[in-house]
């Protein structure tokens, strides 16, 4: 036989298209934006796509090329969304900077990217003041503001977002685009070694927001969606590109991460979806317990980047009405690899059996392919017992690193699976658990101890507000868990106290052999507790027995 091609029009994907679908049949639906000048700033679709023009026209006056990066330093704002779509639909690549990374940091991804000019918030600019003389391939920095907002600055090229903006018109001659053309650049955070990039394309970037749009975040055309998850963290999970896709009105809470900026934004613009890591409702939760406020629009929240607590889902459920569908992805993913949206009805299943499965880091959807793998390389059952690390394919996962050979080789496993560094386990309905970073977990006596389940246990004591296991050396049993604890305000809990929470919640051989307690504890730029900072804070500790 001879294959046969199909006889379809080729039309590529393109992000260009996802505007101006928004701007075309959703042209009145809202953008509102806290922005960093202090104001709510609110137009539409149709006024969002208009100046989108107008920007593509002022980074062809700035000389910017197809194929050339250019980068942001930038909360969730209106400017953001339309850098977005400017710089990708020009051809050029929008490289999204985390500003919580360590300048030296920050220094090394635009030179490894070699970004051409920097696009920044006012907050950023004396960072990059600081910055400039390790920066010098930039050849401009663009500050996002008004002339009457312009700072005053030792940057030698800096110039004015609004007044490039005035010189430009409203319309602009899109280049249609290959599909596999590079759109848009985000570092992750590295925890260890140098940050690695992972370069996403339009192709990538629309799958990935029909992929949002399907699995379970409960966005549409009716809903009023408040991405919490930063625009330089994974383009805030894709959210900007599906909602565009949707026609969902879209609030971008600038940065205004606190229980109360945050509260005050969702009840004001009656949002009924939102998205975020835990670390970010945790403050949210504690807001509206003490100020006794509810959420009364809020029908839906997706969680990720870090694992749900059992009492974080009993809070936003009992309390608030709020659904609460767990979450897992990564940078490399763009970011999502599976949601917990239930996939029986909840008259189907007891209230217990729905918890239990919302703990978990949700399961499979469509496009994402999952395998765990043993020690030698061995596939394990998914059985939901066994726990190998996750390795990942599918159209939205990277294929290597952005220039970045030695990264490169050490992520993929033979087959050409991206290895997520995740542990986990994988039940036959396919929804996976994640037991721990392969770095984190505890090896106890030939054994694995999640230092995540602990944790997540430790958390459900009244009296604690964060918790972190690591593993610390033993002379017979080669590690042990130990327990890290931030009291919740005001309360003094007793190592007995905690031991005895987490006695029968777990096997014995489990049990932390001691519990610290802390003012604080270490986070990675992306809100995660870093264990390698605090193992490193907790070099000298020796366990009592030894
Ligand atoms: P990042 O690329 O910074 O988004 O980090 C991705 C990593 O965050 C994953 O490899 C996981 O280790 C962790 N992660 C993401 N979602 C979850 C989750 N729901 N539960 C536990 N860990 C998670």
């Amino acid at each position: 036989g001879r294959l046969m091609r199909g006889m379809m029009m080729d039309r590529p994907l393109s992000i260009t298209s996802l505007i101006q679908f928004a701007a075309q049949y959703h042209g009145d639906t809202e953008i509102v934006s806290r922005s960093v000048e202090g104001p709510i700033h609110r137009y539409t679709y149709q006024e969002a796509y208009a100046r989108i023009q107008r920007l593509a026209g002022a980074l062809a006056r700035l000389g910017v090329v197809e194929g050339d990066r250019v980068a942001t330093l930038a909360w969730n704002g209106y400017r953001h969304f339309e850098l977005y779509y400017g710089i990708s639909g020009i051809g050029a690549i929008c490289h999204t900077i985390n500003p919580r990374l360590f300048p030296e940091q920050i220094a090394y991804i635009v030179n490894h990217a070699e970004d051409k000019y920097i696009f920044t918030d006012l907050t950023f600019v004396p960072l990059l003041e600081a910055l400039a003389p390790k920066l010098a391939g930039v050849e401009g920095i663009v500050v996002m503001t008004d002339e009457a907002h312009m700072p005053e600055t030792k940057l030698a090229n800096a110039m004015c977002y609004e007044a490039l903006l005035a010189a430009e018109r409203d319309a602009h001659d899109w280049p249609t685009l290959d599909e596999n053309t590079a759109s848009s650049l985000c570092y992750t955070s590295g925890t260890t070694g140098n940050p690695k990039g992972a370069l996403y394309s339009h192709r990538s970037t629309v799958l990935h927001s029909y992929t949002i749009a399907t699995s379970g975040f409960g966005i549409s055309s009716q809903e009023t969606v408040l991405p919490a998850v930063p625009m330089f963290h994974v383009n805030a999970w894709g959210l900007p590109y599906t909602c565009a896709m949707l026609g969902a009105k879209l609030v971008l809470p600038g940065m205004g991460y606190d229980g109360e900026s945050m509260y005050n934004l969702l009840n004001d613009e009656k949002v009924t979806v939102t998205a975020g890591v835990p670390t970010l409702w945790l403050a949210l939760l504690d807001y509206m317990r003490k100020a006794d406020k509810t959420l009364p629009h809020l029908r839906s929240t997706t969680i990720g980047g870090a694992a749900v607590p059992r009492s974080m889902i009993e809070e936003f459920e009992q309390r608030h009405d709020v659904r609460v569908v767990h979450a897992w992805g990564m940078t490399e993913m763009s970011p999502l690899g599976t949601t917990g949206y239930p996939k029986r009805r909840p008259e189907d299943m007891s209230d217990d059996e729905r918890l239990a499965l919302q703990l978990k880091q949700g399961r499979a959807i469509y496009g994402v392919d999952l395998k765990i793998v043993g020690d030698a390389g061995t596939k394990l059952p998914h059985d939901g017992v066994a726990f190998g690390e996750l390795h990942v394919r599918g159209p939205w996962v990277i294929g290597a690193y952005y220039n970045d050979e030695a990264g490169t080789r050490a992520a993929f496993d033979d087959d050409g699976w991206f290895r997520t560094g995740d542990v986990c386990t994988i039940d036959p309905e396919g929804h996976i658990q994640i037991v721990d970073r392969s770095k984190d977990v505890i090896k106890s006596g030939g054994e694995w101890i999640s230092s995540i389940d602990l944790e997540n246990m430790a958390v459900g004591h009244p009296e604690v507000a964060e918790a972190a296991v690591i593993g610390v050396h033993h002379s017979k049993w080669d590690e042990r868990p130990i327990l890290v604890v931030v009291p919740a305000e005001g309360k003094q809990p007793s190592r007995e106290d905690i031991l005895a929470f987490l006695t029968g919640k777990v096997a014995k051989w489990w049990l932390p052999d001691d519990v610290l307690f802390v003012d604080d504890l270490p986070h990675t730029a992306t809100g995660k507790i870093s264990k390698v900072q605090l193992r490193e804070r907790l070099k000298d500790y020796r366990l009592p027995a030894e």
